[in-house]
């Protein structure tokens, strides 16, 4: 059988939004409205962060599901987006704190937007992770709306305008500390430290320049960095039911964080033997014909990390190299420059 085949008759794939602000806390959306966009996007579910707030109403809305969970969030740094959790966690200045409060509570967590840039070019003050000591239950790697703040630079009419309408060629690709973090993280374990791709949709009405501003509309955000998850069964009518498959998703990391702006299909990324093929977030064994493999669009530039080594770096639309030793492997594809894939890793065991 066919890579492809198996690939297509095992698993079924949905698109989600991570990290999303409601009228509830600095958003200006309510879950009818967000819902609506969402499904406009092409998505199949969303997970509304407010900051410190967990009573949005959770369910199937215009045929998306809605699951809430909170953006813990201190004033100045460690914001933390939790999951799986049923009562509002108090923010903590200690993300040690924080991590510990969600893990009582039976949820799990993401380190938020770890490292915003210090050398913003405007108004808007960065809020990081102040100790990579910690260890979060996930990383956050990609986060659309701070890569935006990263790169706006309000000095001048001019500049803000660009900003403004180029909003998406200054969303580039994840911050590479971030992405270090990460693989440290993961090195510290078997287990896998899964990562997410944030939109941080808020849809601000900004009303500082001449013209009233949104910034930026929730469909404009969830077209781009989306959250694929692989299920070996289709989501379930029940949302109870569907809530649970999404997040043991999030939480396995079985899942690919795509920018949907960058280029318009879903890449497959896999590690496969003559006895089985897995995806982000799963374990395979090592045999003497494993190989990892990487399906994608025309004109991408494929990376292979092997517990946080580059071990391949090539252009092609089909990248397959053969897997010698145990350990974590993760893909990076990019395009024209922009970051366009990242998945979780794999494990050879
Ligand atoms: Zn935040
Ligand atoms: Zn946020």
């Amino acid at each position: 059988m066919l890579l492809e085949e198996k690939v297509a008759l095992n698993t079924y794939r949905y698109c989600g939004a991570i990290h999303i602000h409601t009228h509830f806390s600095d958003g200006t959306g309510n879950v009818d409205s967000i819902s609506k966009a969402a499904k406009q996007a092409g998505l199949d579910w969303i997970i509304i962060t407010d900051h410190n707030y967990i009573d949005a109403e959770e369910g199937i809305y215009n045929g998306v599901y809605v699951i809430k969970g909170e953006e813990i969030s201190p004033a100045t740094c460690n914001h933390y987006l939790a999951f799986g959790i049923n009562k509002l966690i108090e923010p903590d200045n200690d993300s040690r704190i924080n991590i510990s409060n969600v893990r009582i509570a039976g949820g799990f967590g993401f380190a938020a937007h770890p490292d915003e840039s210090l050398e913003r070019k405007n108004k808007w003050c960065p809020i990081r992770w102040d100790n990579k000591d910690t260890s979060p239950d996930g990383v956050e790697i990609w986060n659309w709306f701070s890569s935006w703040g990263d790169n706006l630079d309000d000095s001048s009419i001019l500049t803000l305008a660009k900003s403004y309408f180029f909003k998406h060629k200054m969303v580039t690709k994840p911050c590479s500390e971030t992405l270090k973090w990460w693989d440290k993280l993961n090195e510290k374990t078997s287990r896998i430290i899964p990562a997410i791709g944030g939109a941080d949709a808020h849809a601000l009405k900004v009303y500082d320049y001449v013209i009233p501003l949104t910034i930026f509309p929730y469909k404009t955000c969830f077209k781009a960095i989306t959250n694929v998850i692989s299920l070996d069964n289709v989501l379930s009518d029940n949302f109870n039911i569907a809530k649970s498959q999404i997040l043991e998703a999030v939480k396995s990391g079985n899942n690919v964080i795509v920018n949907r702006n960058v280029c318009k299909g879903l890449p497959e990324i896999t590690v496969s033997n003559s006895e089985n093929t897995v995806s982000c977030g799963e374990f395979i064994k090592l045999t003497e014909d494993t190989f990892m493999e990487v399906l994608s669009e025309k004109g991408t530039y494929v990376k292979i990390i092997h517990d946080g080594d580059i071990i391949a770096d090539k252009s092609a639309k089909r990248c397959r190299i053969p897997i010698t030793k145990t350990g974590k492997y993760r893909a990076e594809i990019s395009y024209k420059g922009r970051g366009y894939a990242y998945s979780n890793p794999i494990i050879v065991i």
